[in-house]
């Protein structure tokens, strides 16, 4: 698409969350309505997924100051799994830019689950976008380094960057994904027939896998997405992680891409650019105000987390944070009567 917008000066709308002992309670209700719910079953296909506490149940928004609030098991880690696909797409994005990383890998949504084949082919061997396997092992060979430890080295440096603390590796996850990923190694060969990884496939395949066995807690998730909703500085520690154009386009292929093929549900009823994985971890961006991360293993089939879809959903209403909202300029006078 030529949106012809070279060079125009830009602005940013933004606007306020309520104050900071009104979103500390509503973190709070978050967990507390949605705390019985059951719905959804825990992942397996990854087999030590499956031993997850279906019970844990945490939320955690971090302001764009900062400002933290925390409920339930936000400091309970977990496997971040498909939420790295984000970040990663946000480093190699940096590096890239804009038109390159849109045009190698994608931005459009497949409406297929996020291991699918048949979207690769359907799709001429396009791997779409960043936030399904084809484009999320597309965009992990794209990342800097002469060799896979090098750009191991700079995944885990740039997540931990986000996160503003060192993540590391789970290695029972990572042991357990890579006896079990044959379909990530097959779609990455696929890839590779239509000449879209142009590294050893199998490699890249090892990184993504190691990517995704980086250990997250919700208040991680939450403070990473804070740095995507503070134009790429991590509200924190005050690095800047990003630029602000990255978190741009980083927030818009989530909103695209972001809940698997529910994306358009989640859009209809959260209004935010948000990511969910496997494991059961979901981040949602409010951009200008927060980063939201929940924690609750039990999924719909799609993917996502039940509770954390329903806690972000209050949050969402309660704090105004619907990026489709508006209320009428009440006032004549700004209607020029
Ligand atoms: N490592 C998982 C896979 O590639 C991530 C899936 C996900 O969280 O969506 O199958």
């Amino acid at each position: 698409m030529d949106s012809n917008v070279e060079g125009i000066e830009q602005s940013v709308s933004t606007g306020t969350l309520p104050g900071w002992e009104q979103v500390d309670a509503r973190v709070i209700a978050s967990l507390e309505r949605n705390r019985a719910c059951t719905d959804g079953a825990v992942a397996d296909y990854i087999p030590v997924l499956a031993q997850a506490d279906p019970e844990l149940f945490g939320v955690c928004v971090v302001e764009v100051d900062g400002g933290l609030h925390v409920a339930g098991d936000s400091e309970v880690e977990f496997s971040i799994q498909s939420i790295s696909k984000a970040f990663v797409y946000a480093l190699v994005c940096e590096e890239y830019g804009h038109a390159a990383v849109a045009d190698m890998v994608g931005v459009n949504n497949t409406g297929l689950a996020f291991n699918s084949v048949i979207a690769i082919e359907l799709n001429e061997g396009h791997p779409m976008n960043p936030m399904v396997n084809a484009g999320a092992l597309a965009t992990t060979a794209l990342m800097p380094g002469a060799a896979p430890d090098e750009q191991w080295a700079a995944i885990q440096a740039g997540l931990s960057a986000f996160a503003g603390r060192d993540l590391v590796l789970d290695e029972e996850v990572y042991q357990s994904e890579a006896a079990t990923n044959t379909r990530n190694r097959a779609i990455a060969r696929l890839l590779e027939s239509y000449g879209r990884i142009n590294r050893d496939p199998l490699e890249v395949v090892d990184l993504y896998t190691k990517q995704c066995s980086l250990l997250v807690s919700a208040r991680d998730l939450a403070i990473m997405g804070a740095t995507l909703a503070d134009g790429g500085v991590n509200p924190v520690t005050g690095e800047r992680v990003v630029s602000a154009d990255v978190c741009r386009d980083t927030l818009a292929i989530l909103a695209a891409n972001g809940l698997y093929e529910r994306s358009g549900e989640w859009l209809f009823e959260i209004g935010l650019p948000g990511k969910s994985g496997v494991s059961g971890g979901l981040l949602t961006i409010s951009p200008g105000k927060a980063g939201i991360g929940t924690f609750s293993p039990r999924l719909d089939p799609a993917g996502n987390s039940v509770r954390g879809q329903q806690a972000t959903a209050y949050l969402s209403r309660v704090l105004g944070l619907n990026i489709f909202a508006s209320q009428a300029v009440a006032s004549s006078q700004n209607r020029g009567s």
